[in-house]
């Protein structure tokens, strides 16, 4: 087992062997895959991974060396990070910095916590809302809340890419009405 000291906060971007975008790994995993030639790196990040044998650029793209056949996910997981990630952490009535998650159609009028009902609000508006719909108060959504799509989505999630990754992923500006 190779001596490699991860790198804080940083992962690599796995891609298959068609260059598909597959999966983010730790940096310690990708040189792994690498130094057991799983993989070949084609993209370096910051740095030098030392092991006993070897000094390794630390991989910030690989690509296997095997096709893998993957079962996708089919939809992202509905979490607090994703939402925020989704629209852009704005307020999605005022557009202010949002810090809370705010049910469209209230969750206690039977509102469902999906992608669909779900956006960023910001304190103020969430509070003023309470239970009421935004019709009843005479808002409106600055977009209609959907689940996220998009390679980019199906590998990060809520994760911010690495600058390096762009050309492999496709980074579209997140879909939120300016
Ligand atoms: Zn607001």
């Amino acid at each position: 087992m190779p001596d490699i000291r991860p790198t804080a906060g940083s992962g690599a971007l796995v891609l298959n062997a068609t260059y598909e975008p597959l999966c983010v790994v730790s940096v310690r995993r990708a040189a792994i895959l690498v130094l057991s030639a799983k993989a070949v790196c084609v993209a370096d990040g910051d740095g030098v991974l030392h092991s006993a044998r070897n000094a390794l650029p630390v991989p910030s793209v690989v690509r296997l060396t095997r096709f893998v056949r993957v079962p996708y996910r089919t939809h992202v997981g509905l979490s607090r990070r994703a939402i925020f990630a989704r629209d852009g952490w704005r307020c999605a009535y005022c557009r202010g910095p949002a810090e809370t998650i705010d049910h469209v159609f209230p969750r206690s009028r039977g509102g469902r916590h999906a992608w669909e009902n779900v956006v960023a609000a910001c304190a103020r508006c969430n509070h003023t809302k309470g239970d009421k719909t935004p019709a009843e108060l005479g808002w409106r959504l600055h977009s209609l809340p959907a689940a996220p799509k998009g390679t980019a989505w199906r590998v990060l999630g809520h994760r911010a890419p690495d600058p390096r990754w762009a050309d492999w992923l496709d980074l579209r500006e997140p879909e939120v009405a300016a």
